[in-house]
């Protein structure tokens, strides 16, 4: 009897380390639908993210939705059959900015979603997605506003920059802030669940290209007291083009360089150079070339590694991939 107790005293001692490995999940789990900046329709862009605990993503943007979900269950990023991801798996969707590459995914598939979901937006970005696409000319009205009759499949919810707001569905909350792309008003997400953050960037311009506007050197400063906390996860942000594309021709995007340069503010306002060292950025919506042997992916990449004086650890995700932010 002694012996046996103490033999079952032994093996709870060497499997609870374990035990306790195993029921850490990562603070946020991101599944990349679709990785691109343009040009293939069938890889836009579109991710999911889930907190720790959360059975529920909530999709930020969906340029690509459906094919994305066929290619993660492919690399087992996701499980379970396409209709169960698109029906139960995405409790509501964040679109970052009204452009064709980060909604064209949910409106197709939006017939076969089965309703009654919350779009979060800018009421800037939801205008446009009621007026240009569900009007019963470009797209029968699913959403809950517009042209007559509103089916109301989809719910758009005006967020107001800056006012914190659950995510339904899931344990997360949100607040937007506007970011300035070219002519359009574009928006991060910053998502928290209980201590832990995360901000996805829609598609976004540096302040010194954006005519005054310092959107950027707002979210920074707002994100900052979060670095210096260790609170921020990660930052997922665009690098549209790389650095040999003029600055004339970037059209409210980034370049590795003007990244680095947005960054450097951001390490600033934490405390000073050191400050975004280890901190995860993902990079994404690089536009993919038709030229010949021109490989814009491998040139960020490169382009980002030379002039990464924060010691920031990029990620640059493949469509169907998985990230764990731990
Ligand atoms: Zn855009």
């Amino acid at each position: 009897m002694t012996s046996l107790r103490r033999a079952f005293a032994a093996l709870c001692l060497a499997t609870m380390p374990l035990a306790t490995q195993a029921a850490e999940p990562p603070r946020f789990e991101v599944v990349a639908l679709g990785v691109g900046g343009g040009v293939a329709s069938d890889n836009l862009s579109g991710y999911l993210i889930r907190a720790a605990g959360d059975d529920h993503y909530l999709a930020l943007d969906a340029g690509t939705l459906v094919t994305g979900i066929d290619k993660a269950r492919a690399t087992g990023a996701l499980k379970g059959t396409t209709g169960y991801i698109l029906h139960q798996g995405i409790a509501a969707y964040f679109i970052s900015h009204g452009h064709l590459d980060h909604v064209a995914g949910l409106v197709i598939a939006s017939p076969e979603d089965h309703g009654d979901k919350l779009v979060y937006g800018l009421p800037s970005t939801l205008d446009v997605i009621s007026r240009d696409y569900f009007n019963w000319e470009a797209w029968p009205n699913l959403a809950d506003r517009g042209k007559a009759p509103a089916l109301g499949w989809y719910h758009l919810t005006d967020e107001a920059p800056g006012a914190w707001f659950a995510v339904q569905g899931t344990s997360m909350s949100a607040q937007l802030w506007p970011l300035s792309h070219d002519a359009v008003v574009s928006s991060m997400i910053l998502l928290r669940a209980g201590g832990d953050y995360y901000a996805y960037f829609g598609d976004t311009g540096p302040d010194a290209l954006s005519h005054g506007k310092h959107d950027l050197a707002e979210v920074w400063q707002a994100l900052a007291p979060l670095v210096r906390s260790h609170a921020l996860k990660g930052i997922q942000i665009e690098v549209s083009f790389p650095n040999d594309v003029p600055d004339a021709k970037l059209f409210g995007h980034l370049t590795p360089t003007w990244l680095l340069r947005e960054l450097q503010v951001l390490a600033e306002a934490s405390g000073g150079k050191d400050a975004l060292r280890g901190l995860t950025v993902v990079v994404d919506h690089i536009k993919p070339s038709l030229d010949a042997g021109r490989d814009p992916r491998a040139l960020v990449r490169a382009q980002l590694a030379t002039g990464n004086t924060l010691g920031v650890r990029f990620v640059e995700p493949a469509q169907g991939e998985r990230l764990v932010f731990p």
